[in-house]
């Protein structure tokens, strides 16, 4: 067996953790939990009570900061830190490469006298300004003008991160040009969620509600994940270099066993993700659910849902923990969509609310056919679905979904709404005149006596709905699993907002200033919006082929990869929605437009350009490798005066053969220069590359069947998954 093989199984087989084990008796959870954060708790016992207040109000109800706040705060924020260990800090940005980005600076400033002085003050908090020449602005700025600014997001608690010599203070902030664009993915965040409070808040109150706060976006985001042997990872250029596997024949057992879900976990496994949720813990992420998912080797962790802008923070930190504690257990975090062929991928389902001190507005209650408010905010979303489907679909669109969406265990590309039977039932009600009754769940009995009676939910869940009402939110499960959430939130509050205004400007006209009509405008307003955007809603099998047809029917798009749904960010409808809201300018969706295209032509040339070094410097040479063996077999026996049988022989050649050709193809493919803009770039790569890579693939996969084992270059799959 190849050595870099052998190695990594020897050294899987005989892994010892070097992490020390954790003790949740000596240090309980409710201790560690936020020990890391410069949570609400410290700010009321290290600020002064007026910078307090005058800070929560921001905080909370979302007020203009007060300027002279900050540098109490930045007092207080740096003798936290400092007593925490931290000698640096940094302003945490998320630019448009879709990662975390980080500045380091040392407290440290040296005062002349040969000393230095810990310096952390207002201007150091509030703002920053890393060179932003090496970002992907998409024409927003040209590199020489290099300046960005870093802004504190005073909404999300700054929090310390650990390295075994020394802790950093992080600052969550808002990144943007000079000329203040938006190149982050967090300010459009922040200004969706600004622009959903607005129009939700008239809303409440056309329905006669005062008094209930501000409106927030609420996220939940359902992470999965897969988690292999660190060894065969770094024996696999294609895994270390684009996080997929670009080779690999099928094992003879993959996950048709269906024993991986739910199943026991691996004790690495556990220890690994225990350790995780602690550091999770220690930075405030309130993790909540782990458990086996669907393919071998993966796995799930989703926190209890918080405001939309720190679920979306908090959800980048868990990928980068999730990364780095899987390290210690000799493992490798897999995030990619899609990191084998032929077993399920993965994805993140985005739980998405909105609530305010009225409760959460997307819960029907016990009887939603009365809950007039519940009806309205329920009928906005499906009008806003409706209405900007494809720009939903163009916000999860990246080459590494386009793996997943579409293919039968992930959502169709088709933007549909599942609302259940009985939501489904009560709009058509709606439609008919007047909604008077709400389908029951009502109890359920298994036939067992001594078990309980179950409360039965009032509607069966659908695992193909792209857009799924859950009970009390929708879960939007077409976003890849390494995606950042912050993008598909931007756009589900924006269309919200949208449809707010719209159904709000209908219930004004309706209400014409008299309260007592509320029902009956309800009633008209509902059921004029659902008649014209029923053709969203779906509950049936959204893999099925009549599906396909019928969405068709329907007029939804079905933009089935990136490159036909990046486009849809150009539509005007799309760019005046995101415009009107002032969440991004036509400008700035422009550039999202650019670099998204750009992004999906780099991923894709990285990857053509992995799989043309792997199959011309690993593969091929295998195959000849056999084929010599075959052939100086054949030769021996001739020699001998023994017939020799040529037909492996003359397999393997005919692979080999195969697979010379088409690394040539792809590389011609690599190496033809498109011409015309970025699109048709993404387009080449999309029909010309992508297709030249698959061929190669699946020739060398049949190579993988017949070279012997002890040749055989790359840790098979059978080994990555199922060695642990
Ligand atoms: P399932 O796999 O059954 O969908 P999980 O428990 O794995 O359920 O994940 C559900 C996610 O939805 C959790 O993050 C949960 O906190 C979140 N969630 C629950 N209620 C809401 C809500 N009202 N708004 C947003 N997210 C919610
Ligand atoms: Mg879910």
């Amino acid at each position: 067996m190849s050595n870099a093989r052998k190695e990594a199984i020897a050294a899987v087989t005989t892994f010892k953790s070097t992490a020390p084990p954790l003790n949740f008796k000596e240090t309980p959870t409710n201790e560690i939990y936020g020990s890391n954060v410069f949570s609400d708790a410290q700010m009321k016992e290290r600020l002064p009570k007026a910078v307090y207040k005058a800070l929560q109000k921001t905080i909370k109800q979302y007020e203009k900061l007060d300027p002279s706040v900050a540098d109490a705060v930045a007092l207080a924020m740096k003798d936290w830190a400092i007593e925490k260990g931290a000698t640096h800090y940094a302003h945490v940005f998320q630019p448009l490469t879709g990662i975390t980005a980080e500045k380091h600076d040392s407290f440290l400033n040296p005062t002349g006298d040969g000393k230095t002085l810990a310096e952390f003050g207002a201007k150091e908090l509030i703002q920053g300004e890393p060179d932003a020449s090496s970002f992907p602005s998409g024409g927003l700025r040209s590199t020489f003008e290099a300046r960005g600014y870093t802004a504190w997001d005073p909404t999300s608690p700054a929090y310390i991160l650990e390295n075994p010599n020394g802790t950093t203070l992080c600052i969550p902030t808002a990144y943007c040009s000079w000329t203040g664009e938006a190149l982050d993915k967090k300010t459009p965040l922040l200004r969706s969620m600004q622009a959903l409070d607005k129009q939700a808040t008239r809303v409440l109150k056309l329905m006669g509600n005062s008094n209930f706060g501000p409106v927030t976006a609420s996220a939940g985001p359902e992470q999965e994940y897969f988690l292999i042997d660190r060894n065969f990872f770094f024996a696999r250029p294609d895994l270390v270099t684009t996080g997929r596997s670009l080779f690999g024949c099928k094992p003879p057992k993959g996950q048709e066993f269906e024993d991986h879900y739910f199943g026991a976990i691996p004790d690495r496994v556990l220890a690994c993700m225990l350790d995780v949720e602690r550091e999770l813990y220690k930075l405030g992420v309130p993790v909540k659910t782990r458990h086996n998912e669907v393919a071998p080797a993966q796995y799930e962790i989703a926190p209890v849902y918080e405001n939309a802008n720190l679920a979306a923070d908090h959800q980048h930190t868990t990928m980068m923990v999730l990364k780095k504690v899987a390290s210690k257990y000799g493992m490798e975090c897999l995030l990619a969509e899609k990191p084998f062929a032929g077993i399920n991928g993965s994805g993140k389902h985005v739980n998405w609310s909105m609530g305010c001190a009225l409760g959460n507005l997307l819960d029907p209650g016990d009887n939603p056919h009365s809950n007039m408010q519940f009806i309205i905010f329920c009928a906005a979303v499906l009008r806003a679905v409706h209405k900007y489907g494809d720009l939903m679909r163009a916000s999860v669109a990246f080459s590494g979904n386009d793996h997943r969406l579409g293919a039968n265990e992930a959502p169709p590309a088709i933007i549909s709404v599942y609302l259940g039977s009985q939501l489904a039932d009560i709009f058509s009600q709606i439609e008919a005149g007047g909604a008077t009754t709400t389908k029951k769940g009502g109890t359920m009995t298994i036939g067992v006596d001594i078990l309980p009676q179950i409360k039965k939910d009032a509607g069966d869940r659908n695992r193909t709905s792209p857009f799924a009402f859950t009970g009390n939110r929708f879960e939007f499960r077409a976003v890849g699993s390494n995606q950042s959430i912050a993008g598909p939130l931007v756009v589900l509050n924006t269309i919200m907002a949208e449809s707010l205004e719209h159904l709000g400007d209908e219930l004004e006209k309706e209400l014409g200033g008299d309260p007592s009509k509320l029902p009956a405008a309800v009633q008209k307003v509902v059921s004029d919006s659902y008649k014209k955007h029923k053709d969203i809603v779906f509950n049936g099998n959204g893999y099925s082929e009549e599906w396909h047809q019928e969405a068709e029917k329907r007029g939804l798009p079905n933009l089935k990869d990136t490159v036909a749904a990046i486009p849809a960010l150009l539509n005007p409808k799309n760019i005046e929605v995101l415009s009107k809201y002032g969440v991004l300018s036509e400008g700035e969706v422009h550039s999202r437009y650019e670099i998204y295209l750009e992004r999906y032509c780099k991923d894709i040339n990285s990857e053509s350009l992995t799989a043309l070094a792997m199959a011309k410097t690993m593969i091929l040479p295998a195959g000849f490798r056999y084929q010599a063996e075959l052939a100086n077999t054949a030769a021996s026996l001739k020699a001998c005066g023994k017939n020799p049988h040529l037909g492996t022989l003359d397999k393997a050649t005919e692979l080999v053969a195969q697979l010379e050709s088409a690394i040539d193809k792809l590389e011609g493919a690599i190496n033809h220069t498109a011409s015309g803009d970025i699109l048709a770039h993404a387009k080449h790569f999309r029909d010309e590359v992508i297709p030249a890579m698959n061929v190669v693939r699946s020739i060398a996969d049949k190579l993988e069947t017949i070279v012997p084992d002890d040749i055989w270059p790359l840790p098979t799959y059978q080994e990555m998954l199922f060695i642990k």
